[in-house]
């Protein structure tokens, strides 16, 4: 439906989360579409913490994101890996910053918000309210503390992406650790696996952490986060309308990784905005790099005791840019080359030729 006044093209967003509020601050550069949010007031969420590594589609995250680390390791309990990087420095952003930013934008750029859904809604529904996950799908689910350690005691130059020092009966388990000062850390106990485990086992893996590993034994706990974030392809919530975000395929299947992918989503909307009246929306991901993704998956599923090993490897053979562009999704042929190339065959092949013969099609 066109907006017979302006002629402008009516587009609704449905859900008023990260992905929806991300395109809505950026209406301005859509002159041609009017713009109208159903937000149920969900938009005040709890607040967490979202990573990135800076790339150049981020810019207006990086204007206000809490801290930047220009070097992070990977651990496991015989080796660790520094990476260094200065062009792609891991970027950490409170959610509540980000979606208040952009909902302030979005009001600016005279974006309607509305509670339901109604009849005269228009023309395109953009929907980002999340997909059906199917039962017994690979999940990355994990429960994060905010701390203030009592006395100085961390090394705030660097995070810790993953320190598989820490219980692996469950699945691939690992600790990330995002240290914003010497006192103050976030410490997320992440497993890999289909089915969550109960909230103990989360808290006891930070606390012992935190113990064994940071020795550290004083702290307060600021603030809580969890999430569960469903890792493969899905189906759209309601095949009649276009899924943005997690509802549009933007998670990236091997990582979880979903905010720098929403925004390249989002970045792509707006370019191609410029050929059609309809907004095209299309996965931020190669259909190669989920094909991989999906090998990757089925080997950790399988095998999770082998996961450091992996990871260790992998992280060996990259240098620090080549890491943050690999999990940005902008690996080059060599890059990709040298991942495969640290990967245990075996597992690979084995999970290549099930996938093949199709006889298990869960992620
Ligand atoms: C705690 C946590 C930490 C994360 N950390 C990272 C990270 O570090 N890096 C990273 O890249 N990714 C991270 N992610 C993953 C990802 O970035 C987020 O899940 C991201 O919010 C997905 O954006 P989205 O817009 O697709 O979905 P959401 O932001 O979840 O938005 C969906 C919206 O739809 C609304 N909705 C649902 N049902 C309805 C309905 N019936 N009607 C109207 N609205 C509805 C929801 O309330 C919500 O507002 C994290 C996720 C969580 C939960």
């Amino acid at each position: 439906m066109s907006n017979n006044v302006l002629d402008k093209t009516d587009v609704t967003l449905l859900g008023a989360g990260c992905a929806s509020l991300s395109l809505a601050s950026r209406a301005n550069e859509l002159e041609d579409y009017d713009f109208t949010v159903i937000d149920p007031e969900t938009h005040l969420a709890q607040d967490h913490i979202w990573g990135f590594w800076q790339m150049p589609w981020l810019s207006a995250a990086v204007l206000i994101s809490r801290k930047k680390w220009y070097n992070w390791k990977i651990i496991t309990t015989d080796k660790a890996v520094l990476h260094t990087t200065e062009a792609f420095p891991y970027s950490a952003i409170n959610r509540n910053d980000w979606i208040s930013d952009c909902f302030e934008k979005a009001i600016d750029n005279n974006v309607k918000f509305k509670r339901e859904l109604t009849k005269e809604c228009s023309s395109q529904v953009l929907d980002s309210r999340p997909p059906k996950i199917p039962k017994d799908n690979m999940l990355q689910h994990f429960v994060g503390y905010e701390i203030q350690a009592e006395k100085d005691v961390f090394d705030d130059t660097t995070a810790i992406l993953m320190d598989f020092r820490c219980d692996q009966s469950l699945g691939m388990h690992f600790i990330y650790f995002l240290p914003f000062s010497k006192r103050q850390a976030l410490v997320e106990s992440t497993l890999f696996s289909p089915k969550k485990a109960v909230p103990e086992f989360y808290d006891n893996a930070i606390k012992t952490y935190l113990d064994k590993i940071m020795f550290t034994k004083s702290y307060k706990i600021l603030r809580k986060e969890k999430g569960v974030i469903p890792l493969g392809i899905f189906e759209k919530r309601n095949p009649l309308y276009d899924g943005i975000g997690g509802n549009g395929g933007a998670i990236r299947p091997s990582s979880g990784y979903a905010f720098s992918f929403i925004q390249k989503q989002i970045d792509k909307i707006i370019k191609s905005s410029k050929k059609t009246k309809k907004l095209m929306v299309s996965s931020p991901h190669s259909k190669f790099e989920l094909c991989m993704d999906r090998i990757f998956i089925k080997v950790l599923r399988k095998y999770p005791l082998i996961a450091p090993d992996i990871f260790i490897k992998m992280a060996e053979k990259l240098t620090g840019d080549e890491f943050a562009k690999f999990l940005s999704g902008e690996a080059n042929y060599k890059i990709w080359l040298k991942v495969i190339y640290s990967m245990p065959k075996t597992p690979f092949i084995k999970a290549s030729h099930e996938i093949l013969k199709g006889t298990d099609p869960k992620w």
